[in-house]
């Protein structure tokens, strides 16, 4: 499984533990504190880089901080990924906008 893939399952674990409120799962997980720094572990010397979607539907590369290793996105291969993490922006976006509107 590509880095892309990954970092897409874990949206998508966040995405849907959001729509499952419903079912509480009272177990103890990581799955907050993840949460707060989206990105994947170095494949070479494991350091976690920070990833954001944006990053990825703008195909930046990944620079890692510590070995320098770049991680540059595999268009051709991840043309499924790239849309469905630009459908999961939107409707991020979607819900951060119906979130403000809430507010005011
Ligand atoms: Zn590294």
């Amino acid at each position: 499984m590509s880095w892309i893939n990954s970092i897409l399952n874990w949206w998508k674990n966040l995405f849907s533990s959001e729509k499952n409120k419903s079912e509480p799962v009272k177990e103890a997980t990581p799955a907050v504190e993840i949460s707060r720094t989206p990105g994947l572990n170095c494949p070479e010397c494991g350091t976690r880089m920070v990833v954001s979607i944006q990053n990825l539907v703008n195909l930046e590369p990944l620079n890692c901080p510590t070995c320098g290793l770049e991680l540059t996105v595999d268009v051709e291969h991840s043309q499924s990924a790239l849309e469905s993490l630009r459908k999961l922006q939107n409707g991020l976006e979607e819900a951060s906008k119906v979130r403000k509107d809430a507010k005011v």
